[in-house]
Formats: C-alpha cells, structure tokens, sequence
C-alpha cells in the first residue's frame, strides 16, 4: 500500500483511509481519503478533515 508512505494521522472509516498529507506544490495540507477496498479505487482530497470524514463515511463501496 504506497498510501501509507506519504500519510500520516492516518483514521480510517470502513473500508475507507484518511490521511493527512502536505502539497509539495503550495504547502498546504490535504486530507486525502482513500478507499482500501480492492477494486474501488476511489480516492478524493479535501482541505478540511472534517469534509473527508464526511465524504468516508457517506462513501458507498461497489464491492461489497
Ligand atoms: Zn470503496
């Protein structure tokens, strides 16, 4: 899992991974959530975590 290389404070909802990580471009951080279950591949970044949490959580995996 190359996720894990660059997160850190990583939380995890279900099947889905938050971690916060910095923009190498602007420096500013973003929280990337990213689902772990196999086949999804779904993967989105926010600037609050509270939004990633939410977007975690409201997430509906394909396979199940
Ligand atoms: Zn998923």
């Amino acid at each position: 899992m190359p996720a894990r290389d660059f997160f850190h404070s990583v939380e995890r909802i279900g099947p889905v991974q938050i971690g916060t990580t910095r923009s190498r471009r602007t420096g500013q951080t973003v929280h990337a959530a990213v689902c772990t279950a196999e086949r999804c591949g779904w993967s989105a970044n926010y600037g609050t975590r509270t939004a990633a949490q939410l977007a975690a959580r409201t997430h509906r995996c394909r396979v199940r």
